[in-house]
Parts: C-alpha cells; sequence; structure tokens
C-alpha cells in the first residue's frame, strides 16, 4: 500500500539572554548544579514571576522570520502537571494567544519546489529542570537527582501544521530542521548547541493511504536531541504503522519513546490532550500588550535571513550557488566571505578558499568560525597575492596554515618563513637551464612537437624552488627556451 507520511514537529529551543524568563538567575549552561536558582524559579510559594523583556522580543524576532502574524495581544497560561522536575507544579506557556500565529517556512521540497510548511504557532514559555538518573537505565536507577538551574529558562515552541502544508518525508523533515536551527542562529534568538539541550523536538507522525483525505491516529515521539535518532525514530514509525494498518490492526493516539540502543519506539503513555493540562490564564502575569512600534524595531533590525542572502551573493560576486549555499549555512561565515572581499576582489578564489582550505582547517583543528584564529582582512590579502600570482598555491596552503596558528599577517609570515617567491629574471633562466641540461629525452620530445613533457619540466623546477618559483614565469621562460 502506498501511504502519505505526515510529520509536524514541536521544536524547543532555548533563547539567548543572560537571565530566566521570570527571574534574574543566570542562564549559563555548565554551572555547578542548582548554583543557578532562586525562590522564584525553584517554585517557592508566595514568589511572583517578572517577565524578562528580552525573550519577548527573541519571540518576535523568530516569529517575524516565520512569517507569523504577531499578535498584539498576548496571554501566558498555566499548564498543570506533575514531575519531579517542575517544582511549582505547572509550567507557566501560552495556549490561548500565543505571541506568533498563522506562519509559514519555506524549505525545498523533495521535488526541488519550494514549500512552505505551515507553522501553526510560536511561543514563550520556561524550560522544567533536569533529572539526573544514577544509571544511564531509568528503570535500574537507584535515585535521581534534580538540577534547577534550567528551571526557569526562556525557550520559544515552534509547532509545524500537520493540516496545511505538513512535512511530508524523511528528506522534508531533515531539512526543516536545519533550517529551522540556521535561522534562530542568524536571528541570534538561540545558540541551538544541540549538545548543549539547547535545541530539542517532540515529533508527530501519522500515515494515511494515498487518497485517503482524512487523517489516523498519530504517535508523539518526545524529547528527541540528535537529528540522527530523529531520523531512526521516524523510520522505524513509519515501518511499525504501516504495518498495524496492513494487518488491519488499529493506530491509537499515543506518545511513545525511542530507545537509541534498541532503535524502537516504545509506547510512553497515552498521547495527553490540552484537558489533561487544565490550562488557565497565568494569574500572576498581566495580559502582555505589544506595540507595532515594537514590532516595526523589531522588523527593522532584523539581519539579512540565509535564503536572501545566499541569493544576493550569487548577484552581487557571481559565485555558483553551491557555494553561495555553503557559505551562508553560518552568519559568521558570510560575514567573514564579505569582509575578506574588501581586500581581495577574486570572488571565485576567495569562496573556493573558504570552502576548500579554511573549512578543513576549521574542521581539523575543532575550531569555530567565531574562533577563526585568521583575520579576514589577513585572509584576503593572501587570496589577493595567490590570485595575482604572486604566490604559488602550495605555498598559500602553508602560510595559511601558518596563520592559522599563529594569527599572524600573511606578509609577516612570508617573511619570517622566507617563502618570497623567486620572480628575478636571472634565478630562473639559470634554474631553467639547470633542468634543460639534466633532462635531454624530454627536451628531445618537446622539440619533436609533444608539449607534454613542459609540465613535468615546470615541475622539476618548482621542486628544486621549494614551490616558490612564479609558475607562470617560469613556463613562459621554458617556450622561450625550448623553442628558440
Ligand atoms: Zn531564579
Amino acid at each position: 500500500m502506498d501511504y502519505d507520511i505526515i510529520i509536524c514537529f514541536e521544536i524547543h529551543a532555548e533563547l539567548n539572554t543572560e537571565s530566566k524568563l521570570f527571574c534574574g538567575c543566570f542562564t549559563k549552561p555548565g554551572a555547578p548544579p542548582n548554583s543557578h536558582v532562586c525562590p522564584v524559579c525553584t517554585g517557592h510559594p508566595g514568589t511572583l514571576p517578572v517577565l524578562n523583556r528580552k525573550a519577548v522580543e527573541h519571540c518576535i524576532r523568530a516569529g517575524l522570520a516565520f512569517n507569523c502574524k504577531i499578535n498584539r495581544h498576548a496571554r501566558f497560561a498555566r499548564k498543570n502537571y506533575f514531575y519531579p522536575d517542575l517544582p511549582k507544579g505547572y509550567q507557566i506557556s501560552q495556549y490561548e494567544l500565543p505571541l506568533c500565529e498563522d506562519g509559514e517556512f519555506e524549505i525545498e521540497g523533495d521535488d526541488g519546489v519550494p514549500y512552505p510548511v505551515g507553522i501553526k504557532r510560536i511561543h514563550l514559555e520556561e524550560d522544567a529542570g533536569k533529572l539526573v538518573h544514577s544509571t544511564k537505565s531509568f528503570d535500574e536507577s537507584r535515585y535521581s537527582l534534580v538540577d534547577y538551574n534550567r528551571s526557569g529558562v526562556p525557550l520559544i515552541e515552534i509547532v509545524s501544521d500537520h493540516t496545511r502544508n505538513p512535512i511530508r518525508s524523511l528528506s522534508e523533515a531533515k531539512r526543516y530542521l536545519e533550517k529551522v536551527r540556521q535561522v534562530l542562529q542568524y536571528i541570534e534568538a538561540s545558540q541551538c548547541i544541540i549538545e548543549e539541550g539547547q535545541f530539542r523536538c517532540d515529533v508527530n507522525i501519522s500515515l494515511r493511504p494515498k487518497g485517503y483525505e482524512g487523517y489516523l491516529e498519530r504517535s508523539e515521539i518526545k524529547n528527541m536531541a540528535s537529528f540522527r535518532a530523529i531520523m531512526d525514530a521516524l523510520t522505524y514509525e513509519i515501518k511499525r504503522q504501516a504495518e498495524i494498518i496492513e494487518s488491519g490492526g488499529e493506530l491509537t493516539q499515543e506518545t511513545r519513546l525511542y530507545d537509541e540502543e534498541k532503535g524502537i519506539t516504545i509506547p510512553m503513555r497515552g498521547k495527553e490532550d490540552a484537558p489533561d493540562y487544565r490550562y488557565f490564564p497565568e494569574p500572576d502575569l498581566v495580559e502582555l500588550e505589544i506595540s507595532q512600534e515594537l514590532i516595526n524595531r523589531i522588523r527593522a533590525e532584523m539581519p539579512e535571513l540565509p535564503r536572501f542572502k545566499a541569493e544576493r551573493l550569487v548577484r552581487e560576486y557571481h559565485i555558483s550557488q553551491t557555494e553561495a549555499s555553503l557559505l551562508t549555512k553560518q552568519r559568521k561565515v558570510s560575514d567573514f566571505f564579505e569582509q575578506s572581499f574588501t581586500y581581495c576582489k577574486d570572488s571565485k578564489k576567495l569562496a573556493s578558499w573558504i570552502i576548500k582550505e579554511l573549512f578543513k582547517l576549521l574542521n581539523e583543528h575543532s575550531v569555530a568560525i567565531e574562533d577563526c584564529p585568521i583575520a579576514p582582512k589577513h585572509f584576503g590579502r593572501l587570496i589577493a597575492m595567490i590570485s595575482q600570482g604572486q604566490l604559488t598555491e602550495p605555498i598559500g596552503r602553508i602560510v595559511l596554515d601558518e596563520m592559522f596558528q599563529t594569527g599572524k599577517s600573511p606578509e609577516i609570515i612570508i617573511q619570517e618563513k622566507d617563502l618570497k617567491p623567486i620572480q628575478q629574471d636571472d634565478v630562473l633562466t639559470q634554474l631553467v637551464e639547470e633542468v634543460i641540461r639534466e633532462n635531454p629525452s624530454a627536451i628531445d620530445k618537446v622539440r619533436q612537437g609533444d608539449t607534454q613533457p613542459i609540465n613535468f619540466l615546470i615541475g622539476q623546477i618548482m621542486r628544486k624552488t621549494g614551490g616558490k618559483a612564479d609558475p607562470h614565469k617560469v613556463r613562459k621562460l621554458l617556450s622561450v627556451k625550448l623553442l628558440s
């Protein structure tokens, strides 16, 4: 049987704020357990929340990036449930009147056509604490500890729609997640460091036989923190649900957990619906009035989003689409490219050296572009020298490597390491004559009309000079000698 696949995500991203959503505690990850806590974020009776303005602005910024309608009038709600990592016994979230609704977010569909994934809502909420079990397996744990540093950290939840342009395949799901993460990083709403738990999601999936208009029961897989695990869990679920449909069984709406070691999903509980959480308007916070001025200011300050930036790079710098999309994957990389361009007008060479050489160095040394020791102006000046033939590519690589190690300028490294190209005609002519003397058989071939050995001869000269000879000059001198 052929199926439509219907996938939607609830993505949680931790916002880039110094302090928590409703108190002044720091949000920095990696602090000793329970060192960033206070009576508000540990839910002491009698305390009152005070809303973090910056978090609201980040949420609006995300809403604009996802083409949502920004609600001028928004409301917080209590979501009631009991769990040890939630000391208040409720989470302050949004239910009716979220900050952002009815958006769309364009990805490339599997058919290569742009596909606007429906975004149902983006709302603001607080994170819960973190439970640490005494062993990896929850069932075998003798005890669990709880760290409230994360309790009250601001999150946005981005909910995609399952009726309006849902995600239709695993590959679209992967592209969607990658692009959402990229855009949140571009607008600096979240760093989205997956290893730190700053970008996590729940995913809903259901199948329906092709041609069928309704919806079958869907399952939700909770708390997924790696793209790989999400893809594996979805692959498993598609197979599991198809088998149930084909054997005439009945699907139930449920929440499942993905067991990474076994590669299967297991039922956790019947999926809760809104009534289970007994949502009601948060009585400790006034309703939010968002002014048009605030929305306008945030809109005016929005950075150029990756899709538009990639289009502009192709247009302005005449680089290929593939190069532009690689350079715009991270905002800091595209900034690096544009800053280097001030010092080197050969945009194609600049792009290719970033993609081939700089990325390689960053990877090898596990350095993020933000911490790249090479200044864009030094990089630009190096590539300009290569582009103008003042430096050969192999020497350029040596200089780049040294720049990465030391942070020095290319000019200083060339001087210190004595890498200055050999351009003096008399020195090069002497080398050419030497090589001609040493390779009589190659010379005979050239004189008989075979041009092939010329490259071999140039290679010999480059070897003698440690790659420092200017290859264009060598070729010219060699031709003159051989043809005279
Ligand atoms: Zn606190």
